[in-house]
């Protein structure tokens, strides 16, 4: 903590783990609202990935929005 918001939020992308980055936005995912591409496993927060119709990182068609392989996981765990 550097006490500068920016900062600590620039810092805090940096030292996530890639399986935590969205592939459609590249931010950090912090909640459990995102979902896993079924081809490259790679996770895209459901809400950047409006719009999108296949992967930003393999184009494998993605599920309809809306469909059940697009909701948010129940993460065990996860801070709410
Ligand atoms: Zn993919």
């Amino acid at each position: 903590m550097t006490g500068n918001p920016a900062m600590d939020a620039l810092l805090e992308d940096l030292v996530a783990p890639k399986d935590q980055v969205c592939i459609a936005s590249g931010r950090v995912i912090r909640d459990s609202n995102y979902f896993f591409c079924k081809a490259c496993k790679h996770p895209m927060i459901i809400a950047e990935s409006k719009g999108l119709v296949s992967c930003p990182l393999c184009h494998t068609a993605l599920p309809p929005p809306g469909d059940k392989a697009r909701q948010p996981l129940p993460t065990p765990g996860a801070k709410r």
